[in-house]
């Protein structure tokens, strides 16, 4: 099968990681590859602009494809989406000049407004509104006197910020996703199925501790795992064994209250695949 990835910009490295950790074994592409295929599955991958996986994909030259919900959604062709992918997060804004009096979005109504997002921003900004199509730099379209705000892409924030910009509201939060035909395709949905694994693994942890017996309960109302802890019997009398799975993002917050909770000799290993 055939899996179309970015060929440069910020998704390239993170989409072919995926293809790594998902165990597809992809041969290292360079710089310049078109192509490469993997040493572990029978799939191919194409390396296509990110703006044109949504269109390989609808026309069939490839079974699925990797790039940004936002090129997506403003393609407007019929695809479907398969997965979140976890990574290239990112909101794309309308925002105004530091200056500007605007402050929400319904104040925009009939303002020129520079973006490469025409469609979303048609779609998504109130009517009538008066759209400049710019390619690159779109920062810098109010301070030329172009257009009186920008509808772009946000991560940090940093780059509205030293263009003299102020976010005045959110219309799409957008990050990497696996997009396949509209109808359903065995091998992409197998495909998503074998992402889906890596990517909910990416998001956990596992525990593993010892504590007093007479800690248990108030550890296991702590680490409610993904069902039911595991508690083990150590050989040490009235020691056991908590095993949970929990969510990377919450690692910080429980460790120092499961210590106060009891828990010692803590350990806390990454999870490689989930399923089921
Ligand atoms: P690039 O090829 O590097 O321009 O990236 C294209 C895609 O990366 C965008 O369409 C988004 O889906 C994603 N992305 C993530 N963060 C940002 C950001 N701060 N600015 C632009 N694109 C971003």
């Amino acid at each position: 099968m055939r899996i179309a990835v970015p060929s440069k910009g910020r998704l390239r490295e993170p989409a072919i990681e995926l293809l790594h950790d998902a165990g597809l074994g992809p041969e290292t592409p360079g710089d310049r590859a078109l192509a490469f295929p993997c040493r572990n599955a029978p799939v191919e991958a194409l390396l296509v602009r990110a703006d044109d996986v949504p269109e390989y994909v609808q026309d069939g030259v490839v079974d699925c494809g990797i790039t940004g919900l936002d090129i997506v959604r403003e393609s407007g062709l019929a695809v479907r989406e398969l997965l979140r992918l976890g990574f290239g997060a990112c909101t794309l804004e309308a925002a105004v000049p530091a200056e500007s009096p605007v402050t929400t979005l319904a104040e925009l109504r009939g303002a020129r407004v520079a973006t490469s997002f025409p469609r979303l921003a048609a779609e998504l900004l109130p009517e009538p509104i008066d759209l400049v199509d710019v390619h690159g730099s779109v920062e810098l379209a109010p301070r030329l006197g172009l257009a009186d705000a920008i509808v772009d892409l946000v991560s940090s924030g940093s780059t509205l910020r030293t263009n003299g910009l102020r976010s005045v509201a959110k219309l799409l939060e957008s990050e990497a996703v696996l997009i396949g035909p509209a109808e359903p395709l065995a091998d992409a949905e197998q495909l998503a199925g074998v992402f889906r694994s890596v990517v909910d693994a990416r998001g956990a942890r596992y525990l593993m501790l010892n504590a007093p017996e007479s800690a248990v309960d108030a550890i296991c109302a702590l680490v409610p795992g993904s069902r039911a802890p595991s508690v083990l019997p150590l050989s040490e009398p009235g020691m056991v064994a908590v095993h949970s799975l929990v969510p990377a993002a919450d690692v910080w917050r429980l460790l120092p209250q499961l210590e106060a909770a009891g828990a010692s000799s803590i350990l806390l290993v990454p999870v490689e695949r989930m399923l089921g």
